[in-house]
């Protein structure tokens, strides 16, 4: 592969990204520190609705952590040449995911000043907690460098079949669709960039042909074709 066709994401999109990162880690902090009060402060109290309540809000703002840093990875992928930083990157949700909660399990488990009651459902809450932190951190698709620029070779061969010119197509800022017209009605009166299907991707992460553009090509290349047969039975 060239280095014309490697995916480099646009400054405005590795400052976005940056954005959510810092978001993310701000979130896993709060998580992190309202985990340790829980430890210090309510487990030795005793007191299990002021834990269910925590746990509960540990998790809501754990979510929203891991939300924050898939998002960034989209935008921003890591390299697959280096797989431990690729791993690392993709999966800190689901280990930050854990990390909220794990010390919290294991305190409320060994403690020895709440009572068996308040053990159980604790213990049992935090456990159902951590595992659903973990796994809605999880990243089950990771998005790479080289994943993007695969995909943005194979769109630009699939544009040219459809007669769309991959050097001048159109997007707007939200979704994750780029459009072969500038008057399709997805876009229209929207504030839109126009560029190269490669660049399309590099200023949103995932950009994918828009299905009404998509069928407005085919059906004039179709016709394209039926002209020129016409033109050699002529
Ligand atoms: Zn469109």
């Amino acid at each position: 592969m060239s280095d014309s066709n490697v995916f480099v994401a646009s400054p405005e999109a590795k400052a976005q990204a940056k954005k959510y990162r810092m978001y993310a880690i701000l979130l896993w902090a709060a998580a992190l520190i309202l985990q340790a009060i829980t430890i210090i402060k309510l487990i030795s109290d005793d007191t299990l609705i002021m834990m269910l309540v925590a746990i509960v809000a540990i998790l809501a703002i754990a979510f929203f952590g891991g939300r924050f840093w898939k998002k960034s990875n989209k935008l921003d992928p890591a390299s697959e040449k280096n797989p431990i930083k690729f791993l690392l990157q993709n999966q800190l949700g689901a280990i930050m995911g854990v990390m909220c909660f794990l010390p919290m399990v294991i305190s409320i488990f060994t403690s020895n000043s709440i009572s068996g009651k308040t053990k159980a459902i604790a213990g049992t809450a935090a456990s159902v907690a951590m595992t659903a932190a973990g796994i809605s951190g999880a990243e089950f698709d990771s998005a790479s460098i080289e994943k993007y620029s695969k995909e943005i070779e194979e769109q630009n061969k699939a544009a040219q079949q459809l007669n769309i010119n991959s050097g001048n197509v159109f997007w707007s800022k939200a979704g994750n669709k780029y459009h072969a017209f500038d008057d399709c009605q997805y876009i229209k009166g929207k504030a839109i960039s126009k560029g190269s299907i490669k660049e399309s991707w590099e200023q949103k992460g995932i950009s994918e042909l828009c299905k009404v553009c998509a069928k407005k090509a085919s059906k004039s290349a179709v016709t394209d074709k039926a002209k020129d047969l016409m033109e050699a039975v002529n």
